[in-house]
């Protein structure tokens, strides 16, 4: 059985990750989102299990003593981890998992898995994260302003990725990233193919 391409997708919150990862699921086949643990609590209409495993500070901590995370961080105060076995077991069935994790993460992976690919997506200016963000309507003025600050830095991270995608229009953007994903997955298939002759 062929494994899997592990795909890591970074960028500032509010700069349409989740918007994008939606559209790219309907056109790319073969793909698996890894829900993420989080202590955050979960927003207006989050269910757990579907948007993320919500837990307790205590219930991550185990979860890191007990090693099963494959990478964790602390992001804008609250604790989000991608646990191994999920994506472990997807890749073994041949699905191409994606992770949407910041850059803290995305690094810990890469140092594990050197041939995952690591997309990072910009806004087209600050201004426009900040209307995107308060636009959403989830964050209350001082999360906010945390997710605002942080942004600078994690964008100056950029330069550690395969790929900088600029979401300024949807359509336009989820192209280039459909796009992305499609070639690496052909490229994949095709050194599996050469493994095989
Ligand atoms: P993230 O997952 O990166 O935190 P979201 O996907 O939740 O971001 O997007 C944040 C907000 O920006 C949402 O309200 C979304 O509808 C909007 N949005 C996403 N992409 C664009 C775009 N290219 N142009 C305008 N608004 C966008
Ligand atoms: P939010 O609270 O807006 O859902 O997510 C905040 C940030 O946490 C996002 O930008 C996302 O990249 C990051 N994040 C989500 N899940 C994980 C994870 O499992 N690991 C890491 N390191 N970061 C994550």
């Amino acid at each position: 059985m062929k494994k899997g391409r592990l795909f890591i997708l970074s960028g500032p919150s509010g700069v349409g990750k989740g918007t994008l990862r939606h559209v790219l699921f309907k056109r790319v086949p073969g793909l698996s989102y890894s829900i993420s643990c989080t202590t955050r609590k979960p927003r207006e209409g989050e269910i757990d299990g579907v948007q993320y495993r919500f837990l307790d500070e205590r219930e991550f901590e185990y979860y890191v003593s007990a090693g099963k995370f494959l990478e964790w961080a602390r992001v804008h105060d609250h604790l989000y981890g991608t646990l191994r076995s999920d994506v472990e077991t997807e890749l073994e069935k041949g699905r191409h998992v994606v992770l949407e994790i910041d850059v803290q993460g995305a690094l810990q992976v890469k140092e594990k898995f050197p041939d995952s690919i690591m997309v990072f997506v910009v806004p087209p200016d600050l201004e426009e994260l900040e209307k995107r963000l308060s636009g959403r309507g989830t964050e209350k003025s001082e999360t906010l302003k945390t997710r605002l600050l942080n942004a600078k830095e994690e964008i100056t991270f950029s330069r550690s990725y395969d790929y900088v995608v600029v979401n300024d229009k949807i359509e336009r953007a989820a192209s280039e990233l459909t796009e992305i994903f499609k070639s690496e997955i052909r490229k994949s298939e095709r050194s599996k193919d050469h493994d095989l002759l």
